[in-house]
């Protein structure tokens, strides 16, 4: 209402507990009571004014008490009467006014009214709060979900600070009486800042509002967006009659599973992994590795196992049915099954065989197998250098398998076999891990009966498998392995048990897999003999089993070709399987001076190599020849100082070695040329080339040299003895510290040859060296005679 209009005397007052108004708002209202269709009638055609007041508890007719101190005059822009008798109005408020008295009730309250002016300076700070409260009601247009953008544009529109502050007060979300509180507040700055509060604390509710709003819809999405996608699914598979398929193809795995006497811990993760695949869209790419983990899973020997028979009689019946000789290995076999009868728990150290190849390792582990009535399996860890290939790759790499324990295992179809670990010694170890430390954890008794494998991913109980190991050679052993093993060495065969074992084992067996009949084929001893000889050169019988297994496919042909009685001599096997191969030294015919035999061992069991020395005129030089090791050469170099050092019991004038060089050779191609063991053959060798006194030419020997002279025990006895045996020789000189292995050597063996046991290089030379000093060239002239044999 503008300072030209003035209010009009008297006003029709409408008292309302459901509204509050504000200048220059517009009111749309829906009038029906009888006495207000009366009081706007009566205004209508004249001012068109009336005055809005709140009044919290309705008292009718109105007293000025009960009315609020302060309200809204305006005037009535728009109006509607309905058929019903009512009348819907637009009531434009204009200005702040205060009831002076109220001069009628009847039919409908009448007042004089007085307006009220806004108070308060218009300073700078109603100018910024009034921009303020723009600028945050624009944001709560903003924010708010339920306010109309035209609010917006409405504020940006409005100049007068008192009507922002009016405008934000109608349109915001308060309470009535809250609303009723900033029409009374005069002061426009006070107003202000009023509802700048009020706005503010709307804004927050708003934030909070649409922060849990958002958290909500976050939950629904996904929610929704999964059984969304689900529903989908499921149709599609139902439309291609999946579903079924799922179940069907699983059911079979579900069987299984629930078959395969699981441990709790396994059968729990078997079934969420089914759960997961019966889920599973069928091209999805885990479906392949849940289902191979499941295969795994299912036909794991959970709780399938054998029964021993641990009769001990019986085992050592067996083991002599599978093997010849071997009597000591047996004994120790027997041993270790005697205490495991009486501590059934299998803690204690794990039996290692160890030898050359083709001695009977493998064989003996599955006759162990076959006394105790176990499962046999076989695993070889040669060349395994990663950690996983033991204990499994993780699942989630592609082509994941269980590592070889576990894969052993499974193949043995119970979870109490004889697991034969082949090769320990071969195992490496890099930077993929360590795998004989997973090793050891799979033999150790404290630890296996829950064994995680990374593939399975749940223990599997290994304390019930029986494992061996077998090696080489116990030098490249992990130490840590080795302190966990029972060790048992298998030397190697000498030619005479090599025949034994063809004869009574290999022979039978390969005829009988060739489907010949026993009658009908035979292979003389000396054809036998001739094999090993001249065919094989080994410590075990493999080769030779090799051989003579081809030799029965050419049988088998012959009496297929219609012939009935075969033998083959030793002249048909150049036809029969080539030329000879090998070709081993023999014992030199006679006494020899400057030559002497020693014995070399090699992974393929023993050789015998000679030595020769020879002086010639010169000034103490030491030529050495025949691709030896540093460690050979020195020992020929402490075999000299040695010499030089006991010229003068050996006869030799003092200052012999400035008159000549010695030369020694080495000869024989084949054998490595390393290691000490070779210091007393080079010795008596250079003494021998020096005295003109021949040595013995059936003697064979071994063994390191000091300085002084003293003889050092060394290794690899048992093959050189049978190695010089198998060359004719029929004495052998050993350090005496080497007494221990004659034990090994079998006894036909040990029968046939004489053994001399030295300290000292003394006791050698006088058992080898020959009296006589020879003189066949004339012009080197013996340097000394020497010690005379005792
Ligand atoms: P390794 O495992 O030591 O390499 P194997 O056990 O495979 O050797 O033996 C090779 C072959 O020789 C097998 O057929 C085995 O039966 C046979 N064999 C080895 N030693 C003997 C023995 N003392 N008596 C009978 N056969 C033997």
């Amino acid at each position: 209402m503008s300072e030209a209009e003035q209010l009009p005397d008297v006003v029709p007052l409408l008292a309302s507990n459901e509204l509050v108004t504000f200048p220059s708002m517009l009111l749309p209202l829906a009038v029906g009571k009888e006495a207000w269709v009366r009081a706007i009638d009566s205004v209508a055609p004249t001012h068109k004014t009336f005055a809005v007041f709140y009044q919290p508890e309705t008292v009718d007719p109105p007293t000025v008490e009960s009315l609020a101190k302060i309200g809204c005059a305006g005037r009535i822009v728009r109006m509607l009467r309905l058929p019903d008798g009512s009348i819907q109005l637009l009531f434009q408020a204009l200005t702040r006014v205060r009831v002076v008295e109220i001069t009628q009730t009847d039919p409908f309250p009448v007042a004089r009214l007085e307006t009220v002016p806004e108070t308060g300076e218009r300073t700078m700070e109603t100018k910024g709060l009034s921009e303020n409260l723009r600028a945050q009601f624009q944001k709560l247009v903003r924010e708010a979900p339920n306010m109309p953008e035209e609010m917006g544009v409405v504020i940006t529109n409005l100049d007068e600070p008192g009507r922002i502050a009016d405008f934000v007060a109608a349109n915001s979300d308060l309470s009535l009486s809250d609303k009723q509180r900033l029409l009374e507040e005069l002061d426009v700055n006070e107003r202000l800042r009023q509802a700048t509060v009020l706005v503010t604390h709307e804004l927050e509710v708003v934030a909070i509002g649409s922060r849990i709003q958002s958290q909500i819809r976050e939950q629904m999405d996904k929610g929704q967006r999964e059984y969304y996608l689900r529903a989908q699914l499921k149709a599609i598979q139902e439309e291609l009659g999946e579903t079924d398929q799922n179940e069907a193809a699983t059911a079979d795995l579900r069987e299984r599973i629930e078959k395969a006497g699981m441990p709790e811990e396994a059968r729990k993760e078997a079934e969420h992994e089914l759960e997961r695949l019966n889920q599973m869209n069928p091209m999805a790419p885990e479906v392949g590795y849940i289902r191979t983990y499941l295969e795994w899973m299912a036909s794991m020997p959970w709780s399938t196992s054998t029964q021993d028979s641990l009769d001990l009689i019986e085992a050592q019946r067996v083991l002599d049915e599978d093997h010849y000789d071997l009597e000591k290995v047996k004994d120790r076999i027997i041993d270790y099954l005697a205490v495991r009868k009486l501590k059934a728990d299998m803690r204690g150290p794990i039996l290692c065989f160890v030898g050359p190849p083709g001695v009977g390792k493998t064989s003996l582990g599955q006759s162990i197998a076959r006394a105790l009535g176990r499962k046999f399996v076989r695993m070889s860890l040669g060349g395994v250098r990663d950690e996983a290939e033991i204990r499994g790759f993780r699942r989630t790499y592609v082509g994941a398998m269980p590592g070889r324990i576990l894969q052993g295992i499974r193949r043995a179809e119970t979870n109490n076999p004889v697991f034969m670990l082949d090769e320990v010694d071969k195992l490496g170890a890099d930077f993929r891990g360590d795998p004989s430390a997973a090793l050891l954890e799979v033999l150790d008794p404290e630890q296996n009966h829950s064994f995680v494998d990374h593939f399975l991913d749940v223990s599997f109980d290994l304390s019930k498998v029986m494992f061996i190991a077998t090696a080489n050679q116990l030098d490249t052993m992990p130490p840590a392995l080795l302190d966990r093993m029972e060790i048992i060495e298998l030397a190697g065969y000498s030619e005479e048990q090599k025949l034994e074992i063809a004869r009574r084992y290999l022979m039978p067996k390969q005829v009988k897999e060739h489907g010949i009949s026993p009658e009908a084929f035979d292979l003389p001893e000396e054809t036998l003999r001739t094999i090993i000889e001249r065919y094989t050169r080994e410590a075990g019988v493999r080769n030779l089993e090799r051989e003579i297994a081809t030799i029965c496919r050419h049988a088998a042909r012959r009496i297929a070709e219609g012939k009935t009685q075969i033998a083959f001599t030793p002249q048909d096997l150049d036809d029969l399987l080539g030329a000879p191969r090998f070709h081993y030294d023999t014992a030199e015919a006679k006494d020899e001076v400057g030559v002497a035999t020693g014995m070399a061992w090699t992974p393929v069991g023993g050789d015998i190599l000679f030595v020769e020395a020879r002086a010639v005129p010169g000034h103490g030089g030491l030529i050495l020849t025949g691709h030896l090791g540093e460690v050979m050469r020195e020992s020929a170099q402490a075999g000299l100082t040695y010499l030089r050092s006991r010229a003068e019991a050996l006869g030799l004038p003092e200052n012999f070695h400035e008159k000549f060089d010695i030369h020694v050779h080495v000869p024989a191609g084949a054998i490595p040329k390393d290691g000490p063991s070779a210091g007393v053959t080079i010795a008596s060798a250079m003494i021998s080339a020096l005295t003109r006194r021949p040595i013995l030419h059936n003697v064979a020997m071994t063994g390191e040299i000091t300085l002084r002279g003293r003889v050092l025990p060394v290794g690899g006895i048992p093959d050189k003895i049978l190695a010089a045996h198998r060359a004719g020789l029929n004495t052998i000189v050993l350090p005496r510290e080497n007494e221990r292995d004659l034990n090994e050597i079998p006894e036909p063996i040990r029968r046939d040859l004489t053994f001399i046991l030295v300290e000292h290089m003394d006791e050698l030379l006088r058992a080898v060296l020959q009296p006589e000093v020879v003189t066949e060239e004339p012009n080197l002239e013996p340097v000394g005679a020497g010690l005379r044999p005792a």
